[in-house]
């Protein structure tokens, strides 16, 4: 965590004291580092150079304007999934022609914004989808571009939620089926076929995954050769881990760059990655304040105020962040501590049966590497409004977004007549 430190005893982003940032922005907040997006884009780029690769950041982690701004201003082209990130995308001011849309429920209308803007290419998940696109670009009368995303049917041992390259998986085209489907779009007229896609699952921690994966496209791409289908762009999309955990280390990233570059050149195609995790994971943390502390028998509850609307990953793939406080004073260490929200369901947790000092009401903690898949997935349950984003660089923080009004929550509601009649006082 090196853009989160400890400075005599505080814990510092960059060079911001965040104890004292909570005396200007309440909690809960998400907190990012600049300089570590900077850093965790370099290392991708600087390990994949010899290939030039796109380096699409994968929208769905974290579509925060600020976020997507910087890194765009690095480098980033954007794989998005929907109207509204291509939207989010183009107000970066990044070029068209570093954007790719996936997913397996692209709306025609979503399809006809994206002709329009003349992005990259669509990354096409089914042959059925493929037919709309063609036929929008013909209502347009555009040609567009498209790649496949081939489902590989590898397992890359990750938690089931986040698997997407098995033939169980909802996403892409089936392996065996991939090559009579790549023929039949290169039939379409207003397709030009690109490539291939795969996206084997996320938060992926050893490279052999997508050694197994790149040896599986080669043979695709070997057949469509011999049958006149050149392939000019590969993209082996995202899911580098990051080190979640104490003793966890994060994709080795320079490892991975050195066992396939050599055979993405020798393939003579694009290189595209969409990471999204790697990127923001680390850069980001959730500042909550402890509200309450209940002592029991064999266990103790530190009740926060951000919850499972917050961050859910806890709840949702029982995922692990680890939580330090933002003041690290020598203290006696608790055994079975659940750092829990004020959502009323037993899954709004944060952390659960943790070594953890002992804490009182009125610190503040961090839960570290929550800049991906934190902010992205937060709701309104229990009426609770979204919380502010704030972005760190260098010794200057800077509100990205504020926290949601209550009365931005029921903006667009309304009451159907019968029921505003009987609105008096009861
Ligand atoms: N590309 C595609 C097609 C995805 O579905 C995802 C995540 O689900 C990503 C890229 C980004 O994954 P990660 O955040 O693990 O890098």
């Amino acid at each position: 965590m090196t853009y989160f430190h400890y400075r005599q005893s505080t814990l510092y982003c960059e060079k911001v004291n965040i104890e004292r940032l909570t005396r200007a922005v309440p909690t809960p907040f998400y907190l990012y580092s600049y300089n570590s997006l900077a850093s965790s884009y370099k290392t991708i780029s600087t390990a994949f150079a010899p290939v030039d690769p796109l380096i699409a950041y994968s929208m769905k982690a974290n579509f925060s304007w600020a976020i997507c701004q910087s890194l765009a201003g690095l480098g980033c082209g954007f794989d998005i999934v929907s109207g509204g990130e291509l939207r989010q995308a183009l107000r970066t001011g990044v070029r068209p022609e570093k954007i790719l849309f996936a997913g397996v429920g692209k709306l025609p209308e979503e399809i006809e914004h994206a002709i329009k803007a003349d992005i990259l290419m669509f990354n096409i998940e089914s042959l059925p989808e493929a037919y709309v696109i063609e036929e929008v670009a013909k209502i347009l009368g555009k040609k567009t571009r498209a790649a496949i995303r081939v489902n590989p049917d590898i397992d890359p041992d990750t938690h089931k939620y986040i698997t997407t390259g098995t033939k169980e998986d909802k996403f892409g085209v089936n392996f065996a089926a991939a090559f009579d489907a790549i023929r039949e779009i290169c039939a379409l007229p207003h397709i030009e076929f690109m490539g291939l896609h795969s996206h084997i699952g996320s938060q992926l921690l050893n490279p052999d995954s997508y050694i197994k994966t790149l040896k599986r496209l080669q043979v695709m791409i070997r057949k469509l050769d011999q049958s006149g289908i050149r392939i000019r762009t590969l993209n082996l999309g995202g899911g580098f881990g990051i080190a979640y955990e104490e003793d966890q280390k994060a994709f080795d990233i320079a490892q991975l760059a050195r066992k396939i570059v050599a055979t993405v050149q020798s393939l003579g195609c694009q290189l595209i990655l969409e990471p999204g995790r790697f990127l923001v994971g680390p850069a980001g943390v959730l500042i909550t304040k402890v509200l309450y502390v209940k002592r029991r028998a064999n266990k103790t509850f530190v009740i926060v105020d951000a919850g499972m609307n917050d961050l859910i990953r806890p709840s949702l793939y029982a995922a692990h962040h680890r939580i330090i406080p933002v003041k690290d004073h020598q203290r006696q260490i608790e055994k079975n501590v659940d750092i829990v929200g004020p959502v009323c369901e037993s899954a709004d947790f944060l952390g659960l049966s943790r070594r953890f000092p002992a804490v009182e009401p009125g610190e503040y903690l961090a839960v570290c590497d929550a800049g991906a898949y934190g902010y992205v997935m937060a709701s309104n349950y229990n009426f609770r409004s979204r919380c502010a984003e704030v972005m760190v660089r260098n010794s200057r923080h800077y509100v990205i977004r504020d926290r949601e009004q209550l009365r931005e929550i029921s903006k667009h509601e309304k009451l159907p007549s019968f029921l505003k009649k009987g609105q008096k006082k009861r």
